[in-house]
């Protein structure tokens, strides 16, 4: 990565799409993703759905719906949904934000950019988190999970479409972050540019190979790109780049200092297996 590819591409677009799990916060920091799926395993038991071995011992509840959703009975399908959302909703109280999350979010507005999430995980989750972080102002659409069609989770593009066609905004002007082969795979499918964080070394490789358009390390770079376009914005008289209609303003002022007072440090120092897929 070479910060000069971050900036061009930041650039280049019109609107910044977020995944979730990854480069906004680690939601599953402290109720652990093993143990939600471990308690997914366990109330599809207690329905006596007979399930695969290898889902015994998964660490990803999303892999535990997504192979639910193969099944025929949309009524264990739901149940397994409820079950998730609530996890989730539990899950974020103690997620750990990621650092320079919160600091591409605002300094993405600045530079009058919209910011959606598109996630995998449950739109609920998401606005509770975005909430609970004084940043719902600043995201909009926030497009979770279908509800109980794990099918149409990333890597199924449809999520991502859907965002850019609510910010009216051409999908080859849009970049999306994310942390996992589904968010670049679902990324290329809706024509949208990527930018790959790739929060573990491992990951570095294999997400150039995956071709996203840019690979970081940290979202570090993303946020001094953007705080530098914002305060070009700035200099030109508020209308930045051609962007004077979606700037909207920034509804906390304390929200105005972008610039991080986090280091970065991992977010979350457990081991997270299944990140590549999702
Ligand atoms: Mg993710």
């Amino acid at each position: 990565m070479n910060a000069n590819d971050v900036a061009a591409l930041l650039n280049s677009v019109d609107a910044v799409l977020l995944d979730f799990d990854g480069p906004v916060c680690s939601i599953f920091a402290g109720y652990p993703a093993h143990d939600i799926a471990a308690e997914l395993v366990e109330l599809l038991h207690r329905h006596e759905v007979d399930v695969p071995s290898h889902l015994a011992g998964a660490r990803d509840p999303l892999e535990v719906l997504r192979w639910t959703g193969t099944t025929t009975d949309q009524r264990i399908t739901r149940l397994v949904e409820d079950a998730l959302c609530e996890a989730e909703r539990r899950a974020v109280a103690t997620a750990a934000p990621t650092p320079y999350g919160r600091e591409v979010i605002v300094a993405a507005r600045q530079a009058g950019l919209p910011v959606a999430v598109v996630s995998n995980n449950s739109a609920g989750a998401v606005s509770a988190y975005l909430a609970a972080h004084r940043l719902t102002g600043h995201v909009s659409p926030v497009i979770g999970r279908a509800y109980a069609e794990p099918e149409r989770m990333k890597p199924n593009p449809e999520p991502i479409s859907r965002a850019v066609r609510m910010l009216d905004v051409p999908p080859a002007r849009s970049v999306l972050v994310g942390d996992s082969l589904s968010d670049i795979e679902g990324a290329h499918a809706a024509g949208v540019r990527v930018i790959a964080y790739a929060n573990r070394p491992a990951k570095l490789d294999t997400f150039q190979a995956a071709g996203a358009d840019v690979v970081v390390a940290s979202m570090g770079p993303l946020a001094e790109a953007l705080v530098a376009g914002a305060e070009q914005a700035e200099s030109v008289g508020g209308s930045g780049r051609g962007r004077g209609d979606i700037r909207a303003p920034l509804r906390d002022s304390e929200d105005q200092a972008a610039l991080p007072e986090n280091g970065d440090r991992p977010a979350d120092g457990s081991p997270r297996d299944t990140e590549l897929l999702h």
